[in-house]
């Protein structure tokens, strides 16, 4: 199997998680609980995954890598909380400030350009090992469901249906598509040294921007202790891939 291949079919397994997110939000009080779990997990293993994979590769590829970096951190800046009026991880609960219906829809395409870079990390991984492109599909895997989880939250609380709220997940699994596509297509151009890096920086924003905030409004130390084993548990998934 090719790496398009490879990346294709880890990147529809993201897409496929995005969309259970978004089926969830219907299912009461024990999805939440646990959502809460998969965000802490998710950012730690994230922050492992942008340092010491993302990061170090990046310079390998590329003397502007810190550059991109920065500038796939303000792409998703600008999108998520520039344009979107309204935007943060888990559920929503600020229904007086949500209620109009603009306030999903710009929720909805600051989520997409973020998701596209979800896909464009995955498929960029591939591209240098299938090493690589496991920790990193991996990585937006346990961020995957708190993020069609949001979409479809913000979605209903902005006065729209449940049906346009499974419909908004379903559009972040497919930009995640979109993105390993995007990676496909540069082929062998220099643009593709660019991937990885932007998408570095990505991921460094939705790992430290929108998910660390979430784990830090819980009282006690018991998320900021499942951070720590997302760590772990990439420096573990990395080892068991080096072997
Ligand atoms: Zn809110
Ligand atoms: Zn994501």
């Amino acid at each position: 199997m090719n790496a398009f291949a490879q990346s294709l079919l880890f990147a529809l397994a993201a897409a496929f998680a995005n969309i259970l997110g978004g089926v969830i939000v219907s299912s009461g009080n024990w999805a939440y609980r646990s959502l809460r779990y998969f965000v802490a997990l998710g950012s730690g293993f994230m922050l492992g995954t942008v340092f010491l994979e993302m990061l170090p590769e990046s310079l390998t590829l590329t003397n502007s890598a810190p550059v991109l970096l920065l500038v796939g951190y303000l792409i998703v800046h600008t999108f998520e909380h520039t344009f979107a009026s309204h935007l943060h991880f888990g559920v929503e609960t600020h229904h007086e400030e949500v209620v109009n219906p603009i306030v999903g829809i710009s929720a909805l395409i600051g989520m997409i350009v973020h998701t596209f870079f979800d896909g464009v990390a995955i498929g960029a991984g591939f591209m240098i090992s299938p090493r690589v492109g496991i920790l990193i599909f991996l990585a937006v895997l346990l961020h995957k469901i708190p993020d069609g989880f949001t979409i479809a939250s913000i979605v209903i609380t902005s006065g729209h249906s449940k049906g346009k709220a499974l419909a908004g997940a379903s559009a972040l699994g497919g930009s995640t598509l979109v993105g390993v596509l995007a990676v496909h297509l540069l082929g062998g151009s220099v643009l593709l040294t660019y991937a990885l890096p932007i998408s570095a920086g990505s991921t460094l924003y939705v790992a430290a921007t929108d998910l660390i905030p979430e784990v830090n409004r819980e009282k006690g130390v018991k998320m900021a202790i499942v951070v720590f084993a997302g760590m772990g548990l990439f420096l573990m998934a990395r080892a068991i891939a080096r072997m």
